[in-house]
């Protein structure tokens, strides 16, 4: 019998066959289509013609096509739906592929037809995009090492193998003090915490195999416990337990992993003629050098500053009227902020919740993309991988663009979080290959009967991972390598943030966001304090974020420091932080920057896409619509259907006429108005 994800997929619009693909399938098929791809590397490398740009670059972009069909229906449901089969398959498949990665980019013949194209760019004729794709293939295989010989290849080598133990070691760290940690309470101990932190608590001590509620460090119970606790004694324990955590001492302790990975990473920069290891890692991303993303920073953080101090005045006076003296300190600010919150913006989420209904929302968020790009929606029925999947075939008028696959519900089976990926990405190499895109969300299964209801935080997830897939489903380019998503990583979350803004449109909730019971329309005062709410204490919010990520930035753009403590003290010193907040995420536990590199000199991007996002809506927004049909079309002509075929600095510029500027965010945030 033949293996169904090797065959070809007869279906509706060619999705995978999940009800004819059994587990024991993946293994035999990502063994025979990564035999493919060795071959077709093979003849691309050998191949006895003169290299071009068709017979190399373009053959390349076709290399993985069988094993990224199978890859891609592996990691959907490995992801979304996973059982110990799929987890160990996952297990062996990173070094399989992570080999091949290597064999691909360490292929002498391979990158001497690539240079030789390279070289001779000028006098081909090639179109931007294709250009451009011989840019970013080069690239690829410069940046991991491909021009380096003997002596100087071998140490990228150890360097980076080292690196990746070390990321592994610090992650294994600093799970063990986040487990090793507990606080018992008894019975005095409870003041002030609400039931569901009780029952935290509760479940907490059992899961420890203690007879009371414990705090642990898990920031599901430790955040509510430093909001509710009245107890000022038990809240410095567990904030110094937690802000301790990676630097405990002994064989847990993260500092010395740290410097040593600082150290091998600029090694790694320098090996690649990179003078440090921000340059290296911004090369690929918008920011392009570190001096734009601290001046960035720089710009949010003084007004964050402001703002905060501000609060922080208030918030003391509030902890001296409790009859403290002296500073407000760390562990004081969530307690008093949230007393706050209450008085300000009461918000009974209880209240708040029929009114969210997933169905309604997410009609909510195809109705705006009807009104703004002209989709159409209509449910199909193919083979799903879990029976709470849904379909959509996406048209405008009445041609084809995409499947649109929406799989909301919370299971054991499904990893935390919520996610967008193409289980097929446009494309027009291998013909008009339309994308297959799936938004993932972990949102609580309703009783059989029932409407699904959201909280607030739940329905911009639900906008956020659709304007990733309209990314995906708007794409228009010939290469799978630069198609829909495929962008810098300080580029990416601007589509899927910039939608979260057609939530807040008072038009939009006031159709959509309809009691479950009555069907009415949700009170003008409700909507205004959800709207408030959700900008509240965005100093300290603020203020912590960009503090960490000049840290970041600071760990990688001069030399490695010999001890990475004493230089967060000196960055934290230099900004001003206040006393009360202290970093997101210390050295110790920077899990961003020191478990992998994927944040590495990149922790930045958040705020960055955020500037974006919020400067991108203003367009909308200084037109006096927020569907304004030229805004909208420039905006899919130039970002949302151009992937990565153009560098994002200059598809932002073509659609605002200039870059980014912060001032959209600082009032999104509510910091335009501190002195
Ligand atoms: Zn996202």
């Amino acid at each position: 019998m033949t293996n169904p994800l090797l065959a070809d997929w007869d279906t509706p619009f060619g999705l995978p066959p999940f009800d004819q693909i059994s587990d024991d399938d993946y293994m035999p098929a990502v063994e025979e289509a990564l035999a493919v791809s060795r071959a077709n590397i093979a003849a691309i490398a050998e191949n006895p013609e003169a290299p071009d740009f068709a017979n190399t670059v373009e053959a390349l972009e076709r290399a993985d096509d069988l094993l990224g069909r199978v890859l891609g229906a592996f990691y959907n449901v490995a992801g979304a739906d996973s059982n110990p089969a799929r987890d160990a398959l996952q297990r062996d498949f990173a070094p399989m592929l992570s080999a091949y990665g290597s064999e691909v980019s360490e292929n002498k013949a391979l990158f001497a037809r690539i240079e030789a194209i390279w070289d001779q760019r000028d006098a081909l004729d090639l179109t931007d995009e294709q250009r451009r794709v011989l840019m970013l293939t080069r690239r690829g295989f410069v940046r991991s090492g491909a021009q380096l010989e003997g002596e100087a290849a071998k140490k990228l080598r150890a360097a980076k193998a080292r690196l990746s133990v070390l990321g592994t070691e610090f992650t294994q760290n600093l799970l063990a003090d986040e487990r090793g940690w507990s606080m018992r309470l008894g019975p005095d101990d409870m003041g002030g915490l609400p039931d569901f932190v009780v029952a935290t608590a509760k479940a907490a001590g059992v899961e420890k195999g203690a007879n009371n509620p414990v705090v642990t460090l898990s920031r599901s119970l430790i955040v509510p416990f430093l909001q509710f606790s009245e107890r000022r004694d038990l809240r410095q324990k567990a904030y110094d337990a937690w802000g301790a955590r990676g630097a405990n001492g002994g064989k847990t302790d993260n500092r010395t992993i740290a410097a040593e990975t600082l150290r091998l990473r600029e090694e790694r920069a320098n090996l690649l003629g990179y003078n440090t290891f921000a340059d290296f890692k911004l090369e690929t991303e918008m920011a392009g050098t570190p001096q734009a993303v601290r001046d960035l920073l720089m710009q949010v953080w003084e007004p964050a500053k402001a703002s905060a101090q501000a609060d922080a005045a208030i918030l003391e006076r509030m902890l001296h009227a409790d009859g403290f003296d002296g500073p407000l300190e760390p562990w004081d600010w969530r307690y008093y902020s949230e007393k706050r919150r209450k008085a300000l913006h009461d918000l009974d989420e209880a209240l708040l919740k029929p009114y969210l209904q997933l169905d309604r929302m997410i009609e909510a968020t195809f109705a705006c993309a009807n009104r703004l790009f002209g989709l159409s929606f209509a449910p199909i029925e193919a083979p799903v991988y879990h029976p709470d999947v849904r379909m959509w075939e996406v048209t405008r008028d009445g041609a084809h663009v995409a499947v649109f696959i929406g799989d909301y519900f919370a299971r054991g089976s499904k990893r935390s979080g919520a996610w967008c990926s193409a289980m097929r990405a446009q494309q027009r190499l291998s013909g008009d290959i339309r994308p297959h895109v799936v938004n993932v969300c972990n949102f609580a299964k309703p009783e059989e009967g029932k409407p699904a209801l959201l909280s607030y935080d739940d329905a911009r997830t639900l906008f956020h991972e659709f304007g990733h897939a309209l990314h995906q489903m708007l794409s228009d380019v010939t290469y799978e390598s630069i198609s829909g998503t495929s962008v810098a990583r300080d580029f990416v979350e601007l589509p899927s943030q910039l939608y979260e803004h057609w939530l807040e449109v008072p038009d939009v909730l006031a159709e959509f966001a309809t009691h479950a019971e009555t069907g009415e329309a949700m009170p003008e005062d409700l909507l205004k304090r959800m709207l408030g709410a959700a900008t509240y204490d965005m100093g300290f919010a603020t203020v912590e974020y960009v503090a960490s990520a000049m840290v970041d930035l600071g760990f990688h753009d001069g030399p490695a420091p010999a001890d990475p403590m004493q230089k967060q003290a000196e960055i934290l010193e230099q900004i001003g932080m206040p006393h009360a907040i202290r970093m997101r995420h210390a050295t110790p536990h920077f899990a961003h920057v020191f478990a992998g590199d994927g944040y590495s000199s990149g922790y930045y991007s958040y705020m960055w896409s955020e500037v974006m996002d919020a400067d991108a809506f203003a367009a909308f927004e200084e037109a006096g619509d927020p569907f304004d049909p030229e805004i909208a079309k420039l905006l899919e002509e130039t970002v949302l259907s151009s992937g990565g075929s153009v560098d994002a600095a200059a598809l932002y510029k073509s659609f605002r006429g200039r870059l980014p500027g912060v001032e959209a965010l600082l009032k999104g945030r509510g910091l335009d108005v501190a002195a």
